[in-house]
């Protein structure tokens, strides 16, 4: 670990612990109790279950986040074709891979007709949810996009098209969801002002993202929010406040994983990621918001062979494998050594659900929707 790692010094305060390890055990209310901590109570829990909780208190967290999420969707697992369809992006995010600085980035775009390529693929595999993912790629216009999505709509009634290309206009995002676009997936990163400002160069303000956030709820897609893990500046105090705005807007879906460094960014030796954090955070989230769609994401999965299974048993109910053609996967690199192989790759779908059945979960080849815009709820 380097010596870059940052941690706060937490003041233990017992009475708050006993109560949460009384709650921890048998835990009825822990999930109310997320609902109404204030940010100090939450930076206190957090902090206790990320470096203090034994490996039995973090077991008793997954199972109620388990026991929970199972109210609302049983033992299913629900999965997503994933297909990253332009490496291109005018941003500079200073952790990404592909900010638009990194002159040694590799650039692709697949046509409309390539994308659509992947979808049948896709569909003849069992997948009922295509994820268009892209950097912010200007040269898909609305038009061309509107284009795409009703084409998928057109040649798949019965998949749900989700987006996840950042931000843009009300009226943009308006056009996408009434040419038939689901759900659009548009990480926070972080709630607090100065982290987003250390992660972000100042024409990127955390105002506007969250702003296109509500905006996606007020125009009906079910929204996906989320945050790295771990990433540089966070803090308990951090995830306190990502941890209160989730629960502010309520979204469909939370993808968070943990901070993966690029070797092309000024992060890049930032410390040694571990998916323990992150499996924490997701049982917690599980139980703060328990209809969440929780996706155990690919950069569990890179940063521990076993973490996506992990993630799983930790309270997550959603895989994104992916779709993207084979000869442009290793391209699409936000951080380094990106698993595109393995419990990353759609190609082992059949293989994967299986083993899920093994492990005593329901894989699931609907559209899995949220629970409440599922027909018959
Ligand atoms: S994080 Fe997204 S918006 Fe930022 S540089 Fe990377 S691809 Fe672009």
């Amino acid at each position: 670990m380097s010596k870059n790692r940052k941690e706060v010094t937490l003041l233990k305060n017992d009475d708050f612990l006993s109560a949460n390890k009384f709650t921890g055990g048998e835990n009825k209310d822990l999930s109310a109790w997320l609902n109404k901590a204030n940010k100090k109570e939450l930076a206190d829990l957090l902090g206790y279950y990320c470096r203090e909780a034994t490996g039995e208190e973090k077991a008793e967290l997954a199972q109620l986040a388990r026991e929970l999420g199972a109210k609302h969707y049983g033992s299913k697992i629900f999965f997503r074709g994933l297909i990253e369809f332009s490496s291109y992006c005018r941003n500079d995010c200073f952790y990404c891979g592909l900010r638009r600085s990194n002159s040694k980035a590799k650039r692709y775009r697949l046509t409309p007709a390539e994308i659509l390529e992947c979808c049948q693929k896709g569909y003849e595999m069992g997948f009922r949810t295509f994820v268009l993912q892209s950097g912010e790629d200007a040269y898909y216009t609305d038009d061309r996009l509107c284009g795409l999505i009703s084409k998928i709509k057109e040649l798949f009634p019965d998949c749900a098209v989700t987006l996840s290309i950042g931000e843009r206009s009300y009226d943009s995002y308006k056009s996408l969801f009434e040419a038939g676009a689901d759900r659009y997936l548009l990480r926070h990163e972080t709630a607090n002002e100065y982290h987003y400002s250390q992660l972000h160069p100042p024409e990127l303000s955390l105002k506007n993202r969250l702003k296109c956030l509500y905006n996606l709820k007020e125009i009906g897609f079910q929204v996906g929010a989320g945050f790295m893990v771990d990433s540089p500046d966070q803090t308990f105090e951090t995830l306190a406040e990502d941890f209160i705005f989730l629960r502010e807007l309520q979204p469909h879906m939370i993808g968070i994983g943990p901070f993966i460094p690029h070797h092309e960014t000024r992060f890049a030796n930032y410390y040694q990621p571990t998916s323990s954090r992150t499996l924490v955070l997701l049982s917690l989230l599980r139980i703060m918001l328990p209809k969440t769609l929780l996706p155990a994401t690919t950069a569990l999965g890179t940063v521990d062979p076993l973490g996506r299974q992990k993630g799983l048993q930790a309270g997550a109910n959603v895989l994104m494998l992916n779709l993207t053609p084979l000869k442009h996967r290793s391209d699409y690199s936000l951080y380094d050594n990106k698993l595109c192989t393995g419990w990353g790759a759609a190609e082992n779908l059949t293989e994967l659900a299986q083993h899920l059945k093994s492990l005593g979960f329901t894989p699931d080849f609907s559209r899995g929707d949220y629970i409440d815009f599922q027909e018959g709820e």
